[in-house]
């Protein structure tokens, strides 16, 4: 699918890592959006509550699924051992973890700061009220 076969040549801006990291990004920004109505305090019977919390499982998924595409292509991809074996070990290492540290930082300070409102969506459970919105 791509040139990955016999050459040394990746880098950290690999165009599909940056891709994919543009995609975790945007998700994660997708996912803050779509905590505000409750953050704003939408009540259950205000009459955007179903399609809000459906947006906001939706947002919660895209961020979990963008999250584990960068990790996987992180790894299927190579793009670590082949920054190794590029030489500039410590620059690009150092380079590596400030992006991966920012990533996990950004989710998990996402997932903390929104646990109460995940919780809640799961204890209702994902398909209690997709039926009555689409
Ligand atoms: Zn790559």
């Amino acid at each position: 699918m791509d040139k990955s076969g016999s050459s040394n040549s990746y880098k950290m801006d690999c165009p599909e890592l940056k891709r994919l990291w543009d995609l975790y990004m945007g998700s994660l920004a997708a996912f803050h959006e779509s905590q505000k109505p409750f953050l704003d305090g939408i009540r259950p019977h205000d009459s955007h509550y179903s399609r809000m919390r459906v947006a906001k499982e939706r947002a919660t998924s895209e961020l979990i699924g963008a999250r584990k595409n960068y990790w996987d292509h992180v790894q299927s991809h190579g793009c670590r051992q082949s920054v190794k074996a590029a030489g500039n070990q410590r620059q690009t290492l150092d380079r590596l973890r400030s992006e991966l540290e920012s990533a996990s930082g950004a989710f998990q300070r996402a997932l903390e700061k929104f646990h109460p409102l995940i919780q809640i969506m799961e204890d209702v459970g994902p398909t209690a009220d997709r039926k009555s919105v689409v």
